[in-house]
């Protein structure tokens, strides 16, 4: 468990772009994060000892801040990592689903054999920041499509005002790091 000091201290790694990629929208920048090792180390530390006992076979990354955090997780897990990415990205045989943005659509895939067509295999969902839970309600979806079980999702962020929580909770368990209300 992390305490109150230790989220603190993740808490002030990360860095406000105000309107980026838009005007309204304050991003949070995680790479201020990663370039400090002692908020890395201790994040990973905390991710690690929360997944150890759980048992899993695979994690899952959302595209692309997603796979540094699961990539991460994976290896000190000893596990495989499994990408899920924007349409058009990956390479072979995929399943999609399609989920709301603010304006139009997007669109996220999935290997059909992603799970090494390991049925019921134990998979942790992560990604480094949920708002809405649109991407992660459709990531979700897809997991359970090719026959995974998805026991968890994952965040490093989660700010609280934006209901994606709900979204995330109609698919599967909800976890987040950080809470920013
Ligand atoms: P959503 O589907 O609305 O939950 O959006 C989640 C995805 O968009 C994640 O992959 C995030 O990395 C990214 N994202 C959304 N809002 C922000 C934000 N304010 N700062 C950084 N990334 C964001």
């Amino acid at each position: 468990m992390l305490t109150s000091e230790e989220k603190s201290y993740l808490l002030g790694t990360i860095r406000d772009i105000p309107d980026f990629p838009k005007p309204g929208i304050v991003f949070k920048d995680i790479t201020t994060l990663l370039n400090d090792r002692k908020a890395f180390t201790l994040l990973m530390d905390h991710l690690q000892e929360r997944y150890r006992p759980m048992e899993l076979d695979f994690i899952a990354g959302i595209e692309s801040r997603g796979f540094i955090f699961g990539a991460a997780l994976a290896t000190r897990l000893g596990i495989g990592f499994v990408p899920l990415r924007k349409r058009g990205k990956l390479p072979y045989t995929t399943v999609s689903e399609k989920y709301a943005l603010e304006y139009g659509i997007d669109e996220i895939e999935i290997h059909i054999d992603a799970f090494r067509n390991q049925k019921g295999a134990r998979v942790v969902l992560i990604d480094d920041l949920i708002a809405t839970g649109g991407t992660a309600k459709a990531a979700s979806r897809l997991i359970k499509r090719v026959g995974a079980d998805l026991v968890e999702a994952s965040f490093i962020i989660h700010l609280a005002f934006l209901g994606g929580r709900e979204q995330v909770e109609e698919e599967t368990n909800f976890y987040a790091v950080l809470e920013i209300e």
